[in-house]
C-alpha cells in the first residue's frame, strides 16, 4: 500500500503532532471536540520529508493524494477551486512539530484569479472586499512562491496611497485595489520575465511547495538551532478553506491567550480588529484593539469566544494560544496552542492549574523548563528596552548589569565597595582580580570563555558576566574601551546582558528578580520528587549562607586555593612556596593554618548539620607567585637603574623561584596531590585546620558539619593510599590534642580519566567520589578550558562539529562514558560508594539527566544554580 500522504481535517486529532505538525493536530482536534473550525486538508510531514530526501522532487503518490484531497475538500464546501460560480479559497499555511512562531510562510487567498474574481464579487456583495483579496493574494503568491522581493509590491501600494490622498490601506477604495491588482501583476510578470501561472490548481502544488522549501529558510534554520530542533521532522502544510475577517464590520480577526502570557494571571488578553486579515493584527499598520472592547462590537462572537477559550483550556490542560476570524458574525478558530510565556508565567500558570485541580504536581513540573527557573533568579533587562547591541560576547554569566566603565580591578573593588555601580572591563581576569570583581555589578571581558576564570566566578556569585567579546579593543593603559567608532572612558556607562551575551552603550532600565511564592512552591514540588541531592560549590560564609537559603544540602566542593589567595596570607603562602627545606614551609604553614581554620570556621558555621566536601590545596604553586616574564622585566629594570642592593637581590630571588616552578604545561603539571606528594606538610595542615575548625564550631555552635576531606587529581591508587595516611595521622593526632573526636570521611575527586579505569582500586582507600567534570573534560577530550573557547571550540559548535560546548553540558558520549565507568567501577568494590559531581556541570539540567541515570548520589553546583539543580533534578528522576 502506498503511503498516506493526505489526512482530511475530520481524520486527525491531538495525538497526531508528528505527523499532521502542530497546527494540522490542532485545528483537527478543535473540530473533533465541536469547534468551529474551516474544513480542511493536511500533507503530512512525511510528504515533506520524503521531499527533502529526493532532493526536491515529490513522492509520485503526493500529486495525485493533493488532487484527491482537495476534490473532497470541494465536495465537502460545494465550492470548487478555480470555478467561476462559487469558487473555493484557500489558505496553505505551514505547520512543523514544534511550534516556530512566524518562522515559516503562509498563503492567503488562494483561488482568487481574474476568473473567479467576479463570482466573490457577487456573492458577496462587496467589491473592495474581493479587490482586496486579490491584491493580498498576488503579493503572498508572489513572495512565498516565487520568491520575489516584497518592497516591489510594497512601493506600489505606498505610491498609490499616496496618490489617492490615503493614509491606511483600508482608505483604499474597490477601483484603486483594481488598479492596484493590475500594478501587482504587472511586479510579478516583470520579475519572471513572462505570465506567471494564474491557474489556481499549479498554484496550489506550487504553494504546497514552497511551504515544504520554507521549512529550510535561514530564519527557521536559525531558530531551530537556538531551540535543538532537528532539522530532519520537516513540516507538514495545512491546506484550509479560507474565511473572511474583512468583510466589513460584522468580520474580524484576531487573537487570544486564555491567560496573560508575560504574568500567567487568569485573565482576558488578545487583540482583534474588525474589517482586517491574517497579518493586520501583528503587522502593526493599524492598532488592534483590546479583546474586552468586542463584547460591545460583535458580542454573539464574543460569547462564543470566551466559552471556546475555556474549552480548549481545559481540554488541553494548559494555557492558549489562539487565532480566530469571525467572517459576518460568524466565529471560527483557526489555531490553538500552548502558550509561549515567560517564565514568571509559567510558574503562575502551572501553580495555579494544579490549585484548580486541572493538572497534578508532576506534570506541572514537566511542563516547566529549568533554563526559566534561572531567568527569575536575576535582575533583568527590561525586555522592550529597544535597544541595539554595540557588541555581543559569550552569555557567560545570566543576568543584567548596568554601571561605570572601570578598567582596573583595584579601582572597581574601591569604587564599587563604596556602593558605586561599576562594570569591570577586562581583557581577561585572574584570580588577582577577585576583590573588584565581587563588588562591580558586571564583568565584561575580551578574552576567556564560559568557563574562563571570570565565568566561573561571576556565576558562582551570581554576577552578569560578557566574556570573550572579540569585537572589543580595550587600553588598560589609556583607560579606553573602543567599540567599532565609539570610544567609552573610565566612567562612561554601559549594559551588559549575560544571559545573551549583548553589550548595550547606555543604561537600560532594570526590573527585579521575581522569586515569589509560586516559585518556592514549585521548586518545593521538586524536592519531593528528586531522588539526587542538591549541594552547592562555595568557599566563604555569603556563599555559603545563600546556597543554604536558595535550598542547598551540604557543599559538594569547598576550595581551599580561594583561601591561599587573599592579600592578608598570600606572604605567608609565598614563604611557604619559596622554603628551602621542610622546617622552613612547615615554619610558613604554621602561619597559614590559622587563617585557613578562620576560614573554614565560617562556612561550616553557615553550613552546620549539613556536610562539606572539602578539598585540599589543587593549583600548581607558580599561581602564587608573579609571572615569569613580568618578574624577568622587573629584574632587568632594577639592573638598568642601579636600584638598591637588596631590592635587586629580592627580585632575583623571586625570579630563581618563579623559574624553578615555572611548567610548560602547568594544568598537567604538579598540581593536586602531586603537591601534596611533594610536601607532605600541605595536606597535614589543611586536615588539621578543618578539623581545629570543625570542632570550634562544634564547640560553639552545639553542632558542627559532616566533614569529608577530599583529595584532588588523584591518578594512581598510591597516591590516594599516601594522603590518606597523612591526613589520618594529622586528624588523629588533633582528636588526642583536642581530647574530643567527631566523624569525618576522606575521598577523593575522580577528573582524570585513569582514576575512572582504575576506580575498583582506588575505592579501597576511598569513602565517597565526586567527579571533578571540567578537569575531566579537559582530560578526557583533550581540550584546554582556558583556551579552547576562544579558538577552535567556538568554531566546533558553531560548525555543529561538536553539538555544543562539552564545559557547559556534559559530553554524554565521552566524558559521560568515563564517568559511568568510574561509578560502575568503584561500587563494585563498595556498593554503597557516595558518588557526586562538583563541576560545572552540576547546574546544567541536560547534565543532570545524565547524572541521574548514571545513579550519583548528589550534584553540586553554584549557589545560584541550586534551585535549577533542585528542579532539574526532579525532572531527571520523573
Ligand atoms: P503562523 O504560523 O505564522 O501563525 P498561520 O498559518 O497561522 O501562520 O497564518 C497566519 C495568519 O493567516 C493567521 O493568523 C490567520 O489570521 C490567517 N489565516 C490562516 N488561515 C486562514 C484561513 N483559513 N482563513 C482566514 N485566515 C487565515
Ligand atoms: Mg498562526
Ligand atoms: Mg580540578
Amino acid at each position: 500500500m502506498s503511503e498516506k500522504y493526505i489526512y482530511d481535517l475530520h481524520e486527525g486529532d491531538a495525538t497526531m503532532r508528528n505527523l499532521l505538525g502542530g497546527k494540522g493536530a490542532g485545528v483537527a482536534e478543535m473540530a473533533r471536540v465541536g469547534v468551529a473550525v474551516p474544513d480542511a486538508f493536511t500533507v503530512t510531514t512525511t510528504a515533506s520529508v520524503e521531499t527533502m530526501k529526493r532532493g526536491g522532487e515529490w513522492p509520485e503518490e503526493l500529486a495525485p493524494q493533493v488532487a484527491e484531497g482537495l476534490k473532497r475538500l470541494e465536495e465537502r464546501t460545494g465550492k470548487v477551486l478555480g470555478g467561476k460560480d462559487n469558487p473555493l479559497l484557500l489558505s496553505v499555511r505551514s505547520g512543523a512539530v514544534v511550534s516556530m512562531p512566524g518562522m515559516m510562510d503562509t498563503i492567503l487567498n488562494l483561488g482568487i484569479s481574474d476568473e473567479t474574481v467576479p463570482a466573490i464579487v457577487a456573492e458577496s456583495g462587496n467589491e473592495r472586499f474581493a479587490w482586496d483579496c486579490y491584491r493580498r493574494f498576488i503579493q503572498m503568491y508572489g513572495e512565498v512562491v516565487e520568491g520575489i522581493d516584497a518592497h516591489a509590491y510594497e512601493d506600489a501600494l505606498t505610491n498609490m496611497k499616496a496618490r489617492k490622498g490615503a493614509t491606511l490601506d483600508t482608505d483604499l477604495s474597490a477601483e484603486d485595489l483594481k488598479e492596484l491588482v493590475q500594478e501587482f501583476k504587472q511586479i510579478s510578470n516583470d520579475a519572471l520575465g513572462g505570465e506567471w501561472t494564474s491557474d489556481p490548481v499549479e498554484q496550489l502544488n506550487r504553494a504546497i511547495n514552497a511551504v515544504f522549501k520554507s521549512w529550510l529558510n535561514p530564519r527557521a534554520d536559525v531558530y531551530r538551532k537556538a531551540n535543538g530542533i532537528s532539522a530532519d521532522y520537516g513540516t507538514a502544510v495545512n491546506v484550509m478553506q479560507m474565511v473572511f475577517g474583512n468583510r466589513g464590520e460584522t468580520s474580524a480577526t484576531g487573537v487570544c491567550f486564555t491567560r496573560n502570557p508575560s504574568t500567567g494571571a487568569k485573565e482576558l488578553y488578545g487583540e482583534f480588529l474588525t474589517n482586517a486579515q491574517g497579518e493586520d493584527v501583528v503587522a502593526g499598520i493599524r492598532t488592534p484593539r483590546p479583546l474586552a472592547e468586542m463584547s460591545e462590537v460583535l458580542p454573539e462572537a464574543y460569547k462564543q469566544l470566551i466559552d471556546t477559550m475555556k474549552k480548549m483550556e481545559l481540554h488541553y490542560k494548559d494555557m492558549q494560544d489562539m487565532e480566530f476570524t469571525i467572517e459576518n458574525g460568524k466565529l471560527y478558530l483557526l489555531q490553538t496552542r500552548n502558550g509561549k510565556r515567560t517564565a514568571a508565567a509559567a510558574l503562575k500558570v502551572a501553580s495555579d492549574l494544579v490549585d484548580e485541580g486541572i493538572i497534578d504536581k508532576t506534570e506541572a513540573l514537566k511542563r516547566i523548563e529549568p533554563s526559566q527557573l534561572d531567568q527569575l533568579l536575576h535582575p533583568a533587562i527590561d525586555p522592550h528596552h529597544g535597544t541595539e547591541a554595540i557588541a555581543r560576547g559569550l552569555p557567560a554569566s545570566p543576568g543584567a548589569a548596568v554601571g561605570e566603565v572601570v578598567f582596573d580591578a583595584d579601582v572597581a573593588a574601591e569604587r564599587g565597595g563604596n556602593g558605586e555601580p561599576v562594570v569591570l572591563v577586562r581583557f581577561e581576569t585572574t584570580p588577582d582580580d577577585i576583590a573588584g570583581v565581587i563588588v562591580c555589578q558586571g564583568i565584561l571581558t575580551a578574552h576567556g570563555g564560559m568557563t574562563s576564570h571570570a565565568a566561573v566566578v561571576a556565576r558562582g556569585m551570581g554576577k552578569p558576566c560578557v566574556a570573550g567579546a572579540a569585537g572589543i579593543k580595550i587600553d588598560p593603559v589609556g583607560k579606553t574601551l573602543t567599540i567599532g567608532d565609539r570610544a567609552f572612558k573610565e566612567g562612561d556607562v554601559i549594559t551588559l546582558n549575560g544571559s545573551t551575551g549583548e553589550v548595550f552603550g547606555k543604561a537600560l532600565e532594570l526590573i527585579p528578580p521575581q522569586i515569589n511564592e509560586d516559585f518556592k512552591k514549585v521548586v518545593g514540588w521538586a524536592d519531593e520528587v528528586r531522588t539526587m541531592g542538591v549541594r552547592a560549590n562555595a568557599e566563604n560564609f555569603e556563599d555559603a549562607s545563600k546556597a543554604r537559603e536558595l535550598g542547598a544540602e551540604g557543599i559538594g566542593l569547598c576550595r581551599t586555593e580561594h583561601m591561599f589567595f587573599g592579600a592578608d596570607r598570600l606572604p605567608a603562602v609565598r614563604e611557604m612556596i619559596t622554603a628551602e627545606n621542610s622546617e622552613q614551609r612547615a615554619a610558613a604553614l604554621e602561619k597559614i593554618l590559622p587563617m585557613q581554620q578562620a576560614d573554614f570556621e565560617q562556612v561550616f558555621t553557615a553550613m552546620k548539620g549539613l556536610p562539606v566536601t572539602v578539598r585540599l590545596l589543587d593549583p600548581p604553586l607558580h599561581e602564587f607567585l608573579p609571572n615569569l616574564v613580568e618578574q624577568s622585566l622587573l629584574v632587568q629594570k632594577l639592573e638598568l637603574t642601579n636600584a638598591p642592593a637588596v631590592q635587586l637581590e629580592e627580585a632575583r630571588r623571586t625570579l630563581a623561584q618563579v623559574k624553578k616552578l615555572h611548567e610548560q604545561n602547568p594544568m598537567l603539571g604538579t598540581r593536586g596531590c602531586r603537591l601534596a606528594m611533594l610536601y607532605p606538610e600541605i595536606p597535614d595542615m589543611q586536615a588539621r585546620a578543618i578539623i581545629r575548625a570543625a570542632l570550634a564550631v562544634l564547640e560553639r555552635e552545639g553542632e558542627t558539619i559532616g566533614v569529608e576531606i577530599m583529595i584532588p587529581l588523584v591518578a594512581l591508587p598510591t597516591e590516594l593510599k599516601t594522603q590518606r595516611a597523612i591526613v589520618e595521622a594529622a586528624v588523629k593526632d588533633e582528636f588526642e590534642k583536642a581530647g574530643k573526636e567527631l566523624p569525618y570521611t576522606i575521598g577523593t575527586m575522580i577528573e582524570l580519566p585513569r582514576a575512572a579505569m582504575v576506580a575498583d582500586q582506588i575505592a579501597e582507600h576511598a569513602d565517597f567520589y565526586s567527579f571533578g567534570t571540567n578537569d575531566l573534560t579537559q582530560t578526557t577530550i583533550g581540550i584546554s578550558r582556558d583556551d579552547a573557547e576562544n579558538g577552535f571550540l567556538t568554531t566546533y559548535v558553531m560548525d555543529e562539529v561538536l553539538p555544543k560546548n562539552p564545559f557547559e553540558s556534559i559530553d554524554v558520549d565521552g566524558v559521560g562514558a568515563v564517568v559511568r565507568i568510574g561509578v560502575e567501577k568503584g561500587r563494585s568494590v563498595k556498593p554503597d560508594l557516595k558518588c557526586g559531581v562538583c563541576g560545572e556541570h552540576g547546574g546544567d539540567p541536560d547534565s543532570i539527566d545524565f547524572f541521574q541515570s548514571v545513579g550519583l548520589n548528589y550534584v553540586s553546583c553554584s549557589p545560584f544554580r541550586v534551585p535549577v539543580a533542585r528542579f532539574a533534578a526532579a525532572k531527571a528522576a520523573l
